[in-house]
């Protein structure tokens, strides 16, 4: 009764829940778990702003420390997120105060959860200091039912196949050149997509493989096995299977990574892949759609289109936001010269099996509708961490709400004592399997003696777009540069070159260019450094080394190149935008 009555009563009033209303009281007279939530989500419905004032969390956490509720309060309570994902994760908090009395299988000094890039490295380095660690990982199938093994986004659906696709469609490319070197290559050089993938597929299965012998070696436990939190030390596993157990935690790093979203669109999920799909697929991709614009999309694009496939992209913006703009828009005109299609300013609005084929529908920028069909539909739309499942209100860790991400406190701490969170899953850090891994050996470091005051640096990390043609880049873009220090004090040098590489077959080097960004007090603090060309990753590792040690263009000026190297074009003189004079190809 007094349920149906306060339910009636915060429908047809929502005042009674202002914030100076006693709510907790009144749920308490009401003596009933179910009424008591029930009050609680009505309040925060009607006022979640007002949800924020510590006179109301004081409320809540003298309620909920007062021993009432029970676990399966703080079980629903999580339910909270869904209305304010920060006060529910608080409120939780406040809950669980209950010790688990449940059977614990082991203790361990680390519990890392996640056995991609960030967890397997930490989880090594804290048992190579003497640490008791073990890893839990677990694949969940994507939609299309594609799984895989221990490693992480990187090794099996990230970097490694993605570089190794890229590599297959320069050898392409090659085939092409081979005549002007002499060499006499059949007329058609035939793919064959089943060997590709297998081979590929081979290849990262035997690092799974690897990866578990290492972790042996290492003598860290590895379970495949699920986690989530049953309190700050309790982790639950749930094995493939379904089984249960239980291990207690000294110190828990959270390191699960991120997965592909899906757009709210009619037959996304039942028709389309993603980048978790693209890499295995058994038959050859044909004609494709990829949808979205950064480097999941156009590195896809960039090696379907390499290996012969017909490639369009559609993008709702600008190409590889964040990235220096006028870079990003040579490489799109790159790839359009290679032959994929870009269709501007559009989003998909339905994805349906049509014959074997997927129809795709899109609207333009004025609105207008459009379709055609595709074999093989990619969304590349971003990608989201795998938080929700953990149960992170069970140990009250912040949750950035609006991408899922756990909130960085000092490094990687997360606001609960010995939680940590390393790798994709860190708001406001890179993506990067190297940031992931540093940051996880850092942290073991830390925590376990080596250096406690071992810190990871996220600034000047360098990263490579595998695009046809590569694009590495290390520290701010022209525009960042501008936006923080002012035009004035910005110089910008650049360059196009036409790699030697390039003249026999006579490719066209139009787009390959190079752009330093400098503080224009000498000697000029290199600020950024981009590089479009061929093997940039290669070219630019070593220059984010330098930057690390105070790059300056005096420095650069001074320093002598390989010839005849790509890379040595950086240490050339470049001329500045701020001259007005040509930064055309120069002579060797
Ligand atoms: P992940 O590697 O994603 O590992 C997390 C692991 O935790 C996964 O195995 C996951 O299944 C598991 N897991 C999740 N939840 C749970 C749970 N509750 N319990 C147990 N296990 C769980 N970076 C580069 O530096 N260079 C590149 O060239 C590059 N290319 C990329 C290409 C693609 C297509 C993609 C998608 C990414 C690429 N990246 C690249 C990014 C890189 O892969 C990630 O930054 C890196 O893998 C992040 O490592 P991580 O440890 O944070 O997470
Ligand atoms: P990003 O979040 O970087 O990009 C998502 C793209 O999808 C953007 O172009 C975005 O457009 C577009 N988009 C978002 N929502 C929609 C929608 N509803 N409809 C159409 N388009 C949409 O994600 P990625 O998956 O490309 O990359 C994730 C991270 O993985 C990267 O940040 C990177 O760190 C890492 N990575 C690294 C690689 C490397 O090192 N070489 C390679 C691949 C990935 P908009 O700009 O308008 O928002």
């Amino acid at each position: 009764t007094a349920r149906a009555f306060f339910q009636t009563a915060a429908t047809l009033s929502p005042h009674l829940y202002e914030p100076h209303f006693n709510f907790a009281s009144l749920a308490d007279k009401m003596g009933d778990l179910q009424g008591s939530y029930i009050v609680v989500q009505k309040a925060l419905k009607a006022y979640p702003e007002h949800m924020e004032s510590q006179e109301l969390l004081q409320q809540l956490k003298k309620y909920f420390d007062d021993g009432k509720f029970a676990w399966e309060m703080i079980g629903k309570l999580s339910l909270l997120r869904g209305l304010n994902r920060t006060i529910g994760t608080r409120i939780c908090a406040c809950g669980q105060r209950r010790n688990f009395s449940g059977e614990i299988e082991e203790t361990f000094d680390l519990v890392v959860i996640g056995g991609g890039s960030g967890g397997l490295a930490c989880a090594k380095q804290a048992a190579s200091l003497g640490a008791r660690a073990c890893v839990l990982d677990y694949v969940a199938p994507s939609p299309a039912g594609t799984k895989w093994g221990l490693g992480g986004t990187c090794v099996n659906v990230g970097c490694i196949p993605k570089k190794l696709y890229h590599r297959a469609a320069i050898l392409n490319e090659g085939f092409h050149e081979a005549p002007a070197y002499g060499f006499d290559v059949p007329g058609k050089v035939a793919l064959d997509w089943p060997t590709l993938m297998g081979n590929i597929l081979s290849h990262t299965k035997s690092l799974n493989w690897g990866h578990r012998v290492s972790l042996k070696d290492k003598k860290v436990r590895y379970y495949n096995a699920f986690g989530s939190f049953v309190t700050p030390d309790v982790i639950k596993m749930k094995s493939p299977k379904g089984e249960e157990s239980f291990l207690k935690a000294k110190n828990v790093v959270i390191a699960v990574g991120g997965r592909p979203v899906y757009p709210d669109v009619e037959g996304a999920k039942e028709n389309c892949i993603t980048s978790d799909d693209v890499f295995t697929l058994k038959s050859p991709p044909r004609k494709s759609l990829i949808v979205g614009g950064s480097y999941v999309a156009l590195e896809t694009a960039g090696f379907l289109c390499g290996l012969g496939f017909d490639v369009t992209v559609m993008l709702r913006s600008i190409p590889l936001r964040g990235f220096d703009r006028e870079i990003a828009k040579l490489i799109v005109q790159n790839m359009e010269a290679r032959g994929v299609k870009f269709l501007r300013r559009c989003l998909p609005s339905g994805f349906r099996k049509d014959d074997g084929n997927v129809k795709v529908t899109w609207k333009d920028k004025d609105g207008a509708s459009h379709s055609e069909a595709f074999k093989t539909v990619m969304l590349a739309v971003g990608r989201r961490p795998v938080t929700d499942a953990l149960n992170l209100s069970n140990a009250g860790v912040e949750v950035n709400t609006e991408n899922g991400k756990l909130v960085g406190h000092d490094g990687e701490s997360t606001n609960v004592n010995g939680i940590y969170a390393i790798g994709d899953v860190l708001d406001g850090r890179q993506e990067l399997t190297p940031v992931a891994a540093q940051a996880g050996r850092l942290l073991a470091d830390r925590v376990f003696g080596k250096d406690p005051s071992a810190k990871m640096d996220y600034s000047a990390v360098p990263t490579t777009v595998f695009t046809p043609l590569e694009y590495g880049c290390v520290g701010m873009s022209e525009e960042e540069a501008f936006g923080k220090f002012g035009e004035d004090n910005i110089e910008v040098y650049h360059a196009f070159y036409k790699p030697l590489e390039f003249y026999l077959p006579q490719i066209d080097a139009k787009q390959c260019y190079l752009k330093i960004i400098t503080g224009r007090e000498k000697p000029g603090k290199v600020l950024g450094l981009h590089f479009l060309g061929p093997n940039a990753g290669e070219v630019v590792q070593g220059f984010g080394v330098a930057m690390k040690a105070g790059l300056t263009k005096a420095i650069l000026d001074r320093s002598v190149g390989i010839h005849p190297t790509n890379a040595e074009e950086l240490v050339k003189p470049l001329v500045t935008k701020r001259s007005g004079a040509d930064p055309a190809v120069g002579a060797c």
